[in-house]
């Protein structure tokens, strides 16, 4: 088995054992695609939330957030274009009766062929050690040259046929570049299909006057529809942006990878609206700020790249994704996408309604072009969990999993762990709970040896845990144990709040953006 197959598969099982993330309605054999998130992985996905929430809004005086609702009027999404346009395209194989996206079996071809690249690249600058040019051996080498001639043309042909609905010739290409079943092999594909991917639901008791409605396949719509009402309440000028939480929903053709695509997931999105005419430089400006937010988190920047978008939506004028090193290779985890004021537009079309702004520098009423981001919830959690989770080899030999998550983000802050439970110490420790639960999420335990207790708030990514003994009845002092150090330091009981305070802050994370 791959090395990669191995770490994700652990990334999984350690999910679940240790309350982040079940399947959904598991006793029932699960529904496919949908998970649930345990205690942890609640904690955690609040902290991943306040962490945007806070750089989006509370940084930025001029962004305020929303939470519009799930359920949206129809024509909504006929003006979005969701109703034509949100499709992708899908080819069953009518031996293994499994059902891909034909533009994904294309892409991972492609993947393929960059792998081939790369691992001549790296053979090269081995070769030729400090005195290598990658740049000079990138651009003259025959063999990088005629690989990456042929993915642009694969690519181009794929972006051209799926643009002219032309899926006769997508299918043409899947089967010229002899493409199969990754699992089973098997060359016998049906023809390619568009799908839409909204799910449809209705309004209404009685069935003959039912409205037909879609459960939202992304947030930005609620906050198109309310920009108006919240640029007139707020009184902002632009440029000012709507940020929201929220969840969506998208009957994925395949979905699988865990909770990298799934059916119910969230995003976090921010619609920033501007000038005509300044979009791309505000555009700009929002990939470069949000990489910065990434980084923050200290995953490494060698596992984020930008992939600039040469096919772009209908809606698009400039379109980027964040791709991050997930453990089956870089996907998208954020999409940033210069949307002009197509949106507006059509809705100002759709409901009869002018969504113009006045700008009193300019003196004249226009409908705002938009930049938005747009990044996964669960994909985030997904980054950080899997880059977060290790194995440790310790200098006496014994191994430990930590999870070392930013500390901000972590589940439970500090862990209260009275060395036994007689002798007054568990009181003590009570005290100390009591006193510190106010300001952060604690976690109290009693039982089992102490070595053993602090495996286990490694392992949920504790950053601190609090040893009570003896002596801390006598001196009022508790020993302290760093997760990520593993260090042990004994400190007064009445420091405590600011040494947790100082580790565990969004402050620090907030200011490094
Ligand atoms: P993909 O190409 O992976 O399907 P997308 O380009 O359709 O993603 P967007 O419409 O740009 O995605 O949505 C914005 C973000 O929402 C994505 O960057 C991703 O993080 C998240 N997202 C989209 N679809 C899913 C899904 N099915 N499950 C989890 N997260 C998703």
């Amino acid at each position: 088995m791959a090395k990669q197959e191995d770490v994700f598969k652990k990334v999984i099982s350690h999910a679940k054992e240790y309350g982040f993330i079940f399947p959904s309605s598991e006793i029932y054999d699960g529904l496919s695609a949908i998970y649930d998130y345990g205690q942890n992985g609640a904690e955690l996905k609040n902290n991943i939330k306040q962490y945007w929430w806070k750089a989006m809004v509370q940084l930025n005086e001029n962004i305020v957030g929303i939470d519009s609702a799930i359920f949206m009027h129809p024509t909504i999404w006929k003006a979005s274009g969701h109703v034509d346009a949100f499709n992708d395209p899908l080819i069953d194989n009518k031996d293994s009766k499994k059902r891909f996206r034909a533009d994904v079996l294309i892409e991972d071809y492609c993947a393929k062929i960059e792998e081939k690249e790369n691992k001549e690249i790296e053979k090269a600058a081995k070769r030729f050690g400090d005195a290598f040019d990658k740049a000079e051996f990138e651009a003259t080498n025959p063999k990088v040259l005629e690989y990456r001639a042929k993915r642009a043309a694969i690519l181009t042909r794929m972006a051209k046929s799926l643009e002219t609905e032309n899926l006769a010739d997508v299918k043409a290409l899947i089967e010229e570049l002899e493409i199969a079943d990754p699992d089973t092999g098997s060359r016998n594909w049906t023809e390619v299909r568009q799908f839409n991917l909204m799910f449809g639901t209705k309004l209404g008791a009685a069935s003959e006057n039912a409205t037909e409605l879609y459960l939202r396949p992304e947030t930005a719509q609620g906050i198109f529809v309310n920009y108006l009402n919240v640029q007139k309440t707020s009184r902002h000028k632009l440029p000012f942006g709507i940020a929201q939480i929220g969840k969506a929903f998208r009957n994925e053709i395949v979905a699988r990878q865990f909770i990298f695509r799934m059916r119910e997931f969230e995003q976090m999105e921010m619609q920033y609206f501007v000038p005509p005419g300044t979009e791309l430089e505000f555009y700009e400006y929002w990939k470069q700020t949000r990489l910065k937010w990434h980084l923050a988190l200290g995953l490494g920047a060698e596992n984020y790249r930008f992939h600039d978008h040469e096919k772009l939506a209908h809606y698009a004028n400039a379109a980027a994704d964040i791709e991050f090193n997930f453990p089956f290779g870089f996907k998208e985890l954020e999409g940033i996408h210069s949307r002009t004021d197509f949106d507006l537009k059509a809705h100002e079309k759709f409901s009869g309604r002018k969504l113009q702004y006045f700008d009193p520098e300019r003196n004249e009423s226009y409908v705002p072009y938009v930049v938005e981001t747009s990044v996964g919830l669960d994909r985030l959690f997904l980054a950080l969990f899997s880059t977060c989770l290790k194995d440790e080899v310790l200098e006496d030999g014994s191994e430990r999993t930590v999870l070392s998550l930013p500390p901000a983000l972590a589940p439970v802050k500090a862990a209260i762990l009275p060395l036994m439970k007689k002798d007054g110490l568990a009181e003590y420790a009570e005290t100390i709970f009591n006193d510190l639960k106010y300001d952060f999420n604690l976690f109290y335990e009693e039982k089992d040896a102490i070595g053993k207790r602090y495996r286990r708030q490694d392992a949920i990514g504790t950053p601190i845990c609090i040893t009570i003994d003896h002596d801390s009845l006598a001196d009022n002092t508790v020993t302290i144990r760093d997760r990520d150090t593993m260090k042990q330091e004994r400190v007064a009981v009445a420091d405590l709040r600011r040494i947790i305070d100082e580790k565990v802050n969004f402050r620090t994370l907030l200011s490094k953006i």
